[in-house]
């Protein structure tokens, strides 16, 4: 069996909020109970909401909750060089391709909304930029290729037809900055992650990865995705809805282990995470056999 190699992969918007501690507890949960290590890695690729002293609050913050990494963070603002290999790479293979359209002008072309709620990319400039381009997309295989099934072990299996939910996506955005999913794609194995554990939120992203991973020839990993943290008004908590930032330490990680569904009682941190991963194996496997009932909402 390969070994297992688990990661945190925070975007630095701001500190860790209720939502992102979960992220946190589970990846590295999952990465202990298989005796795997387990890495953090900054996704810091979108410079426009990435929030200056946010990673060094967030790498704090998981000090203090006792979640250390097992190897030096990686920073993705420092990976350029090889998010332009792999677009080289697709480039050369045809798999690529350059992009001139506009937001407006794919309003304007009538681009359908997909059931995910974004805009379906409807292969304007497949044959060659209509202009200056702007972004660098995807070609995605033709017909039933673009249909990925894959396994979450808490959602069981998924399928999406990813030229009906987006199209042809973003691989490199307009204002230079790499998109979320090649930058994730190519670290992910760059790093040997074996196992993705993160908030169910990324689900709606994990057919688009996949199907990147087979362009550049990567492996996939395996995933599991995390029940969301949810507001008295039942919204998902997320940074950019402002939500609170937790108080690091042992009251954060007990809440963080009940949204997880583990009783954790413990007064310190140490105790909290030990009484967790006592818990963890029984509730990965509820979650397989599909005999979890989520968290309240
Ligand atoms: N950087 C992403 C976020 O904070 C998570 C990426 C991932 O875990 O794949 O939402």
């Amino acid at each position: 069996m390969s070994r297992y190699v688990g990661r945190f992969a925070p975007s630095p918007s701001a500190g860790l909020h209720a939502g992102s501690l979960v992220a946190a507890l589970g990846s590295w949960l999952d990465a202990r109970a298989h005796r795997g290590s387990w890495l953090v890695r900054i996704e810091d690729v979108d410079t426009r909401r990435s929030v200056p002293g946010a990673d060094g609050l967030i790498l704090r913050q998981l000090a203090q909750c006792g979640l250390y990494p097992d190897e030096p963070v990686w920073w993705q603002s420092r990976r350029g060089a090889d998010y332009e290999q792999a677009l080289l790479r697709l480039l050369q293979q045809g798999l690529a391709y350059p992009c001139s359209c506009s937001r407006r002008e794919l309003e304007l072309a009538g681009a359908v909304i997909g059931p995910g709620g974004e805009r379906v990319y409807p292969g304007t400039c497949r044959d060659g930029p209509r202009g200056e381009p702007r972004a660098w997309r995807l070609r995605l295989p033709a017909g039933e290729a673009a249909c990925v099934h894959w396994h979450c072990a808490r959602l069981g299996t998924q399928v999406d037809a990813v030229d009906r939910s987006v199209g042809d996506f973003v691989l490199k955005r307009a204002d230079g900055d790499w998109a979320y999913q090649l930058a994730v794609v190519v670290d992910d194995a760059a790093q040997g992650v074996s196992d993705v554990v993160r908030g169910e939120d990324l689900a709606s992203s994990t057919a688009r990865q996949i199907l990147l991973q087979r362009a550049l020839g990567l492996p996939t990993p395996n995933y599991l995705h995390l029940p969301l943290v949810r507001d008295e008004q039942g919204r998902k908590l997320s940074k950019s809805e402002g939500a609170a930032a937790v108080r690091p330490g042992a009251q954060a990680l007990r809440e963080a282990a009940r949204a997880l569904g583990l009783q954790a009682t413990g007064d310190s941190v140490q105790q909290v995470l030990e009484q967790a991963l006592a818990q963890w194996p029984r509730r990965r496997r509820q979650w397989s056999q599909g005999a979890h009932a989520l968290p309240a909402r």
